[in-house]
């Protein structure tokens, strides 16, 4: 059984009040809340481990090695990968796609050359692009999307030509909140021999992801929409791509040897990995992972599932609403709009009832192009969300409909 009581008592935060009013927190594709077992494990750690990572014989810095790279084998295992070695830590989701975006282009990508994103991307799988466009001359194109939110995947085939040397596409938008076929992508554009990177920035926190059926060649995600904290991030590659790519940044703990004639790198993953890790965000990492396990992550799509049919269904009460995104394949976002009533008005006026939501474009201007509006309001859901919470979302839409 999911004990929604119990799972709510893990994050203290939510008990909090603001402007007086119970908080109701419904930003978690921004960021979720921190269970207490992360924040614990990463005290416990600074407390009494903390050492730098890799080159330190000395006890305190095998033991912080030891965890960190645990975490990067709970990560492996997370996702599906392999082996370890492909599994390289980084800030986050967006320096995941800024590394393949600079290392891939620089490799195998000549002016003229092309990469098709999607129109459903957040500006974290466009503007990487663009700059090797400014740079190296490459094509930016992209695939679009139908009334629903789904993706038109009938036009991806016609989109490949011979210059197309990567497909790059979120997992899942973060704005429709539709859940892309992308064992659909990978079968197509592997027939052709191209690679395709996913975004998973808001698949991991919320379903089983297996990067091996997936059969995807590079997947990013963020510790931080994941329970765990902020600054780390994953990008898993397949192990002949990572070996292929040139380094992406230059530094210690990237290098073999070091000469003023010459310097070799470091094996997979280290060679990707210039600089101190943030040794102690792994662990947290690792911690939110055992966590999420722990509860089941089938248990939580259930119960997210449960929450986004449900408020699909109460919203679609409110006179003028306008949904964004209803696609049958879609995950904890819910994008709205009410009559004429600016998103950021309406997002004000819920915050002095408690309720956080996001508003504005979220970092999804071409997709707001796309749809012909400036921004939308977000509701987005998390493992610790409640129907009632819903209930006084929809209620609050409702009051300040009224006021306008
Ligand atoms: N991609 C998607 C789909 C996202 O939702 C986000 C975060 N809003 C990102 C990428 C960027 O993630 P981060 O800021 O953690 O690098």
């Amino acid at each position: 059984m999911y004990d929604i009581n119990k799972v709510r008592e893990d994050f203290p935060i939510l008990s909090r009040k603001v402007y007086d009013r119970p908080l109701v927190y419904l930003d978690n594709a921004a960021t979720t809340q921190k269970p207490l077992c992360v924040l614990d494990a990463m005290r416990e750690e600074y407390l009494n481990v903390n050492a730098n990572v890799h080159r330190g014989v000395h006890y305190l810095s095998q033991q912080a090695t030891d965890l960190h790279e645990a975490a990067r084998e709970k990560v492996r295992a997370f996702i599906g990968a392999a082996k370890t070695e492909e599994i390289v830590f980084t800030r986050g989701t967006t320096e995941a796609i800024n590394l393949v975006a600079s290392s891939f282009c620089e490799e195998m990508m000549k002016e003229g050359d092309e990469v098709i994103v999607t129109d459903m991307e957040h500006h974290s799988n466009i503007v990487p692009w663009q700059l090797q466009a400014n740079r190296r001359g490459i094509v930016v194109r992209h695939l679009p999307f139908d009334e629903k939110g789904d993706l038109c995947l009938d036009q991806l085939e016609q989109m490949i030509n011979e210059r197309t040397k990567l497909v790059s596409m979120a997992h899942v938008s973060n704005v429709l909140g539709t859940v892309n076929d992308v064992k659909h992508v990978t079968t197509i554009a592997h027939k052709y021999g191209i690679p395709v990177l996913v975004d998973g920035a808001q698949s991991t926190p919320h379903f089983h992801v297996d990067v091996k059926e997936l059969d995807c060649d590079f997947f990013a995600f963020s510790g931080h929409k994941m329970y765990g904290p902020t600054g780390i991030g994953v990008l898993y590659g397949k192990e002949e791509w990572l070996e292929r790519l040139p380094p992406y940044q230059g530094g210690g703990e990237m290098i073999d040897k070091v000469s003023w004639e010459q310097t070799t790198f470091e094996r997979l993953p280290f060679k990707f990995e210039a600089g101190t890790p943030d040794y102690v965000a792994t662990h947290g990492l690792a911690t939110a992972i055992d966590y999420i396990s722990a509860l089941g992550l089938d248990q939580i799509a259930t119960h997210e599932q449960m929450l986004t049919h449900y408020c699909m269904e109460q919203m679609s009460t409110i006179d003028d609403m306008r949904l964004f995104g209803t696609s049958a394949h879609k995950d904890a976002v819910v994008s709205f709009l009410v009559g004429n009533i600016h998103h950021l008005d309406m997002g004000t006026l819920l915050d002095r009832l408690g309720i956080a939501v996001r508003t504005g474009h979220h970092c999804a201007q071409p997709l707001m192009t796309r749809l012909g509006i400036s921004g939308t309001v977000r509701a987005s859901f998390a493992l610790y969300n409640t129907k009632e919470e819903i209930d006084i979302l929809v209620n609050g839409i409702r009051r300040v409909s009224q006021m306008f």
